[in-house]
């Protein structure tokens, strides 16, 4: 008994600690010899990616069959445009990146790109077509070179530190003793929290898909740490339409449209000034996170000054 539940607990705890990592969860699924639920349909065709423009089409869906967690979703990114979804924790927002990249179907309504049903065109096509910068990014045991090449394996040296550099991850990795062959992960350097998905942003410069996932990282990060992060987001979502899952207001004040999402509906639509201005749920958002952030920058001062 003993030997046969080990190595399923093992993979359990394999499993937990990879499922975040969107970028990774391909390659888990392959170690394991598992296949996901989710299943190409016979004689699928590849996504053809024009424009990019995506639509959720009235999307229900519940992970138990029991328990609704989105309901009646309905938004259009267009294409090159950025929208945001905000809202409180647990209110469905990872579940929309989720199904956007297939990772469970819809259980009413369609989710398309550029018209084509997700669940037509084949998982290779969708997933060549969106990248994603997870909240925690998992580093291979490998070097730094290594982790960012693995966007586009067939990239030259030039082209990966280009991509460092518009990620703004280049000027830490000169640094290292041994540069871009520094290893990092379990057995190398332990990277930062910002370090990390910098390096993710990079990997995603250089693989230059159409269509962008940004899973913003949860935790407070320092006001550089913040600043940086933030042009390295931008300057990959440039030209891309872009899905960012924002747990900070204050890096959405940019976006083109924000959808504040509540127990699976989206309350409300719109910019950063007009949902302000409407006072409702995000107004209240942004008033509790100024406060949050005033607070901690009041505690900051007080240690400083002993
Ligand atoms: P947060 O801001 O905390 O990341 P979120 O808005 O992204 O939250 P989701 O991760 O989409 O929320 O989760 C929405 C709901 O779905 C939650 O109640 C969560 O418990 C549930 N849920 C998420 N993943 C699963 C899963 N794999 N199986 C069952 N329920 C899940």
């Amino acid at each position: 008994f003993i030997q046969l539940y080990q190595p399923l607990n093992l993979m359990g705890v394999i499993y937990r600690e990879i499922k975040q990592a969107f970028v990774d969860i391909e390659a888990l699924f392959e170690l394991i010899g598992q296949k996901p639920e989710v299943k190409d349909k016979p004689g699928a065709k590849p996504l053809i990616v024009g424009a990019g423009a995506i639509r959720f089409d009235n999307v229900t869906f519940s992970y138990d069959g029991v328990r609704p967690i989105l309901r009646g979703v309905d938004f259009e990114v267009p294409p090159g445009h950025m929208v945001a979804l905000v809202g409180p924790s647990g209110a469905g927002k990872s579940t929309i990146s989720r199904l956007l990249y297939r990772f469970y179907d819809v259980k009413t309504g369609r989710i398309t790109i550029d018209g084509q049903d997700v669940r037509d065109v084949t998982q290779e096509s969708l997933r060549a077509a969106i990248g994603i910068v997870p909240q925690d990014t998992v580093l291979f045991n490998d070097t730094i070179e290594y982790n960012i090449r693995y966007g586009r394996v067939d990239a030259t040296d030039t082209e990966i530190r280009e991509a460092a550099r518009m990620a703004q991850i280049d000027g830490f990795i000169k640094q290292l003793p041994l540069g871009y062959k520094s290893m990092v992960g379990e057995r190398g350097l332990k990277l930062s929290g910002g370090e990390k998905q910098r390096v993710a942003i990079a990997r995603t410069i250089l693989k230059g898909p159409p269509i962008l996932i940004l899973d913003e990282a949860t935790s407070a990060l320092d006001s550089f740490t913040e600043k940086e992060i933030q042009s390295a987001l931008d300057s990959v979502a440039k030209g891309r339409t872009t899905l960012v899952i924002a747990h900070r207001l204050s890096t959405v004040i940019g976006a083109d449209t924000i959808l504040v999402l509540d127990k699976g509906r989206i309350v409300e639509r719109g910019t950063h000034a007009s949902l302000l201005e409407a006072r409702g749920l995000y107004a209240a958002l942004w008033t509790r996170q100024q406060e949050a952030e005033e607070a901690r920058r009041k505690l900051a001062e007080m240690v400083e000054e002993g």
